[in-house]
């Protein structure tokens, strides 16, 4: 991995972090992915625990931005989740 924290969260990190506490506190700080619990003080640059906004259908397979397609899961579990399906995808 190289490049600072910008490049690896992806772009406009202000507008995209007023989302992520949005989606998170819509759906009480659970992630959907593993059903734990995200703690509200963790920031995103700093753990990669913290709550991040995963599109449930992914935006590069077609997924919108509506509320119904994007769920709070950790950081983590987003990643991890997100290289599993580039995978089966590509298979
Ligand atoms: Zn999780």
């Amino acid at each position: 991995m190289s490049g600072g924290p910008g490049a690896r969260y992806g772009p406009a990190p202000g507008r995209h972090g007023l989302h992520r506490i949005r989606i998170c506190t819509r759906d009480r700080w659970r992630c959907g992915i593993c059903g734990g619990r995200i703690d509200p003080d963790l920031s995103p640059f700093v753990s990669d625990m913290a709550g991040s906004v995963d599109h449930v259908w992914p935006r590069w397979a077609g997924g919108g931005h509506d509320d119904g397609n994007l769920q709070a899961a950790h950081l983590r579990c987003n990643l991890a989740k997100g290289r599993r399906l580039r995978f089966e995808m590509a298979a």
